[in-house]
């Protein structure tokens, strides 16, 4: 949950504030280890341990709650809920980072570029790098980092010049992710609008994702829910289940994504 700045400044980790000038990790000060360990990030949670267990005190209580804490952040991997926000890349896709911590987000969201235009510009090598250093320095792993697709994306349009941009778009952003270091990508559906009927339109998306997964090696793509607004689809959980039954899985081993 996100806490308020003046409430997070009242919280101590174990009863000590870390306020090493090294340490610019607000969220380090705002963890209360006591109150929970589930909610932090696994790498955030790992760093506050080693502080901890550091300092030379209570060594032995320290080793069992080193114990106890690693044991909740393997449960980083589980069905626990991370709260965060989608966070801005104005000046840089490292910026979402810092943004997240700043707010001692447990997750974040981003766009991975200017989702604004069809012009697909290369990622930024020297960003590209800041961003992974950013996000194991802020400690998170790459689970807990959702891109979000831009959203001039139809794939499923009947519109072959659209379709045509949005899959061009799409495994451009995918490849994206892959350089920044992550492994999930969601994007909306798509929307039956025009002449097309919802029935095409789910093999469209079905098909761009089969496509895009061809041409890709380790993103999962996540397809997000909708409100039944208008055309789009996947506002019902029929339509999404009729994407995902498409789904193909990649023939060669080396292009299955992550499980
Ligand atoms: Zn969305």
């Amino acid at each position: 949950m996100t806490r308020t700045r003046a409430s997070q400044r009242k919280q101590k980790v174990d009863g000590k504030r870390f306020t090493s000038s090294k340490e610019k990790k607000p969220q380090i000060e705002h963890v209360n280890v006591n109150q929970t360990t589930t909610e932090l990030p696994k790498g955030l949670a790992h760093k506050v341990l080693q502080q901890r267990c550091t300092n030379g005190k209570k060594k032995s209580k320290q080793r069992e709650t080193l114990m106890g804490l690693k044991k909740d952040c393997d449960v980083a991997s589980s069905n626990l809920k991370f709260v965060g926000a989608h966070c801005s890349i104005a000046g840089g896709v490292s910026n979402a980072v810092t943004e997240a911590a700043a707010m001692g987000a447990k997750a974040f969201g981003l766009f991975v570029r200017n989702g604004r235009t069809w012009k697909l510009n290369p990622l930024n090598e020297e960003e590209a790098g800041k961003f992974k250093v950013a996000c194991k320095e802020h400690g998170y792993p790459p689970h807990l980092i959702l891109p979000h697709g831009s959203y001039l994306l139809n794939c499923g349009s009947s519109n072959p010049d659209v379709l045509q941009k949005s899959r061009d778009t799409l495994v451009h952003e995918l490849k994206i992710c892959e350089s920044l270091g992550l492994i999930l990508y969601n994007f909306h559906p798509g929307s039956a609008c025009g002449d097309g009927s919802v029935d095409n339109c789910i093999q469209t998306i079905a098909d761009s994702i089969n496509m895009a997964h061809k041409k890709t090696k380790t993103i999962k793509t996540v397809i997000e829910n909708m409100s039944c607004q208008g055309s789009t689809v996947g506002g019902k959980l029929e339509e999404l289940r009729a994407i995902i039954d498409k789904w193909k899985p990649p023939k060669s081993k080396s292009e299955i994504p992550n499980s």
